[in-house]
């Protein structure tokens, strides 16, 4: 028997105040098919909060499955397990085999635990790293690939071709100096720094936008640290908020405005999403994914109609379950970059989580992921 220990919630609430760690055992007589995992490494995003508080777009359902008390569901949508064990022996798991890293293909998986029993294993896991397998990877990188990184990913390729965008203003020989333009808040999020690092790597160029750090300094080490990344501009709320903005775009970096600002990516809503409306060209379009401000804002009527643009919102889990095919080819793909070397995950606060790590330093960690400014996303690892 495996010994396992499990994060678990029964209602939605706090996570401080409903989560609870769980221990229970798995028997070695996997079902046919089945694979016994092992947890590398488990991040722990802004939508596993809300998820535990059910405020998320999708409610998980409560289930007796780990012999909990009541019925009850693990959080954690996204993780890195090692394969300890394939149910039926070779060929059980279709391509799985001891010893591969695996991640989740779908969103409520629940990765907050030691151990996972997976009937059905190769519908609901994606091997990692295709032929070439986990060489050359580590747990971070491949358990922080599949929301952030993919969410960028698509959010960049499917609304507007901002690559042939790039191709036609080169084969018009129109003067543009750089790659086609978008525009992003919540920049030093992990999925702020994934679109900055692929439009980099394809071409573009990206205005960013951050919060102001505590100083000045940190402020200019942030922004820094961003253009490193690949970042063209990185400008601060308090600059994009002010009126001189919309001059600054014209003059200093789209060339009297003839360079158009086609994608907008919206990650924090309330008056930075209204001044992204304001940034984007005519006939551009703005993708909203995230709502970390906690703040919806207008669509101008005026905005709308004489610049034509669009607004979309975009929702990784639905995505996936709709393209499984390509969340597993757009999830190789980064891991090769990151294999190469040229993508960096975003920075990770590694929590321990070994068999004696008390339960409130696992709820706290998750508690506090909300909280602006921080140094880095937590991770725990195994
Ligand atoms: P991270 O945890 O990496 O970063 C959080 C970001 O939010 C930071 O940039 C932080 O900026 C910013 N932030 C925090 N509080 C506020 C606030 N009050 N006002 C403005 N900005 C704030 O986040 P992720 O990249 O994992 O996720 C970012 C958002 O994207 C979340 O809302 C998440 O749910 C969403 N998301 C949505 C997906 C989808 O399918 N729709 C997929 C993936 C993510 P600072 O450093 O200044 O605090």
């Amino acid at each position: 028997y495996t010994l396992a220990k499990t994060l678990v919630f029964s209602r939605f609430g706090e996570p401080r105040d409903v989560l609870s760690l769980h221990t229970h055992s798995i028997s070695p007589a996997l079902p046919d098919g089945a694979a016994l995992l092992r947890a590398l490494a488990a991040p722990v995003n802004p939508a596993d909060v809300n998820t535990v508080q059910g405020t998320y777009g999708a409610k998980p359902a409560f289930e007796r499955l780990l012999g909990t008390p009541e019925p009850a569901a693990v959080p954690g949508n996204e993780g890195c397990f090692e394969v300890v064990a394939i149910g039926g022996g070779a060929g059980g798991g279709g391509g799985l085999k001891k010893g591969d890293w695996v991640i989740p293909a779908q969103s409520g998986f629940g990765t907050f635990r030691t151990h996972a029993l997976v009937e059905g294993a190769e519908r609901k896991l994606i091997r990692v790293g295709g032929a070439k397998g986990r060489e050359g990877l580590r747990a971070a990188q491949v358990a922080t690939v599949s929301v952030n990184p993919c969410s960028a990913y698509r959010m960049l390729r499917d609304y507007v071709d901002l690559v042939d965008l790039s191709v036609q203003s080169f084969a018009r020989g129109d003067g543009a100096t750089g790659g086609a333009w978008f525009v992003q808040n919540g920049a030093n999020s992990g999925v702020g720094r994934a679109a900055i690092q692929l439009g980099r790597l394809w071409g573009l160029r990206s205005i960013n936008v951050v919060r102001e750090r505590a100083t000045p300094e940190e402020t200019a080490a942030l922004k820094r640290e961003l253009a490193e990344l690949g970042a063209t501009v990185v400008v601060t709320e308090s600059e994009f908020l002010d009126r001189s903005f919309a001059d600054r775009l014209r003059d200093e970096w789209t060339r009297g405005g003839r360079e158009p600002v086609m994608l907008g990516l919206n990650c924090v809503g309330g008056k930075s999403a209204a001044a992204m409306v304001k940034a984007l060209s005519p006939r551009g379009c703005m993708v909203t994914y995230g709502g970390m401000s906690r703040q919806s804002f207008p669509f101008p009527t005026g905005q709308q109609i004489f610049k034509r643009l669009r607004f979309e919102g975009f929702w990784l889990s639905e995505w996936a379950k709709e393209n499984p095919a390509a969340k597993r080819d757009t999830i190789n793909e980064i891991l090769e970059l990151m294999r190469e070397g040229k993508f960096k995950e975003a920075p990770l606060q590694e929590v321990e989580w070994n068999w004696d790590t008390e339960e409130s330093v696992l709820k706290d960690t998750i508690q506090g992921t909300l909280e602006g400014f921080r140094p880095g996303k937590s991770i725990f690892v195994f």
